[in-house]
């Protein structure tokens, strides 16, 4: 018998896993299972008719540059939507100080290609979003968890932290993150600012989830607060998506930051995927200037706030003192702990299997920490199961907790 091929693999490969997240996903195919596990927008909610029109009017009318190659930096229509809603949103953005990406998650490679190498730090808070904390780590970086409460990431300790470590980048999710689901409040958010003028650090906000809101807008985010804090604006790269908000299948994020950075981030863009998909760009272009958004997330706020606070109420009736949380003011995801009250379980990884057997599927929320992981945490979404389906699984996570 041939001996089994040996390839000669990266040795930064050597650095990262297939999350264990995957794991809990391939069990959600089963029939019957109840998933709070993904991170995915609810599909109902798509806005097909309208997404179908953009598509319609990118081949009639655009046809030559949305089925051709086009600029690494983006479609120019769609970089001027991109900068009206985040001037809408109070910061002070033009279309040529942003690029568009395919997801924000190509944002987040090239801020790791562009400026993490073996033997750096990156700091990120406990807990974070998995492929960031993934993704930097294939670059060679030591990633280092600074805590993090109901209201973000604590100041003074990141301070500690960028003092004792020196970080090429501290890489926050400032509101309703993912998977905390905390929201940094606007006091914090001035201190992060300034922290990263004193310290000459960048921060990178990573912020698909702030137009998610339910009863009323978060704080600013950092870029539009970089107007208060003097000199703030050179340290801060702001990454934003379509996918939570229109679709995640048009794959289509942005980035805007500092001149410098965003033209290295071009150079390592062409070599990867030389443009987002013109076509893509084109039909969010016609969607977003047909101004059809707003309707669709006032549908979107409504339907995750009323799923929210019924996850939440059913949490509360069902697993009583067993289980811990801060009610969400939006995004997807209810961060819980397990209190180990009255003898129950208090490890989210261990439940994960109970939970399955029982017909309900969460995610565990131990990997979301670089380092200390806190295996007592899970993470639920309440985005894509309907009301009665949510108590259902959530009474189902009771009894997996009882057995
Ligand atoms: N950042 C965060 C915090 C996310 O939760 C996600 C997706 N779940 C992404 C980035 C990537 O999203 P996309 O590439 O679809 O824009």
């Amino acid at each position: 018998m041939q001996p089994a091929p040996s390839y000669p693999f990266a040795q930064r490969l050597g650095h990262v896993e297939t999350s264990a997240i995957r794991e809990v996903f391939k069990l959600l195919g089963r029939p019957g299972i109840i998933s709070f596990a993904g991170g995915f927008p609810d599909s109902a909610l798509f806005d097909v008719a309208h997404i179908e029109e953009a598509a319609r009017q990118a081949l009639a009318q655009q046809a030559a540059q949305a089925l051709q190659y086009g600029a690494t930096e983006g479609f120019m229509p769609l970089r001027e939507q991109l900068a009206a809603l985040m001037q809408a949103r109070g910061a002070s953005v033009r279309a040529e100080q942003l690029i568009v990406t395919t997801g924000s998650q190509q944002a987040l490679d090239l801020v790791g290609k562009t400026l993490a190498e073996p033997g750096c730090k990156v700091i990120v808070e406990g807990p974070t979003f998995l492929a960031a904390i993934q993704c930097f780590r294939l670059y060679g970086a030591q990633v280092i968890s600074a805590p993090a409460d109901a209201h973000g990431v604590q100041p003074g300790a990141l301070e500690r932290l960028i003092e004792e470590h020196r970080p090429r980048f501290v890489y926050l999710i400032p509101t309703f993150g993912n998977p905390g689901g905390a929201t940094l409040t606007l006091e914090r958010r001035r201190r992060v600012l300034e922290l990263a003028v004193r310290h000459q650090t960048l921060i990178i906000e990573d912020d698909p989830y702030g137009q998610l809101w339910f009863d009323a807008p978060p704080p600013p985010s950092l870029l539009a607060l970089t107007s208060e804090v003097p000199g703030s604006r050179d340290w801060l790269i702001h990454c934003g998506s379509l996918s939570k908000i229109l679709s995640p299948g048009l794959r289509l994020g942005w980035m805007t930051a500092p001149a410098p950075l965003l033209a290295q981030a071009v150079m390592c863009k062409q070599f990867s995927d030389a443009n987002t998909s013109a076509f893509a760009q084109a039909v969010a272009a016609n969607y977003l200037a047909a101004g059809h958004l707003g309707q669709a997330l006032e549908n979107a706020r409504r339907v995750y706030a009323r799923r929210a606070r019924v996850m939440g109420q059913a949490l509360h009736e069902q697993l009583g003192q067993a289980i811990a949380f801060t009610p969400p003011q939006g995004g997807l995801f209810i961060w819980a702990r397990l209190t180990g009250a009255g003898g129950a379980l208090a490890d989210g990884a261990a439940l994960a299997p109970k939970a399955i057997a029982q017909g309900v599927a969460f995610v565990p929320g131990a990997p979301f920490f670089a380092t200390q992981p806190e295996a007592a945490t899970l993470r639920l979404s309440f985005a894509t199961a309907g009301e009665d389906d949510i108590r259902e699984g959530v009474a189902r996570l009771a009894r997996a907790l009882r057995v």
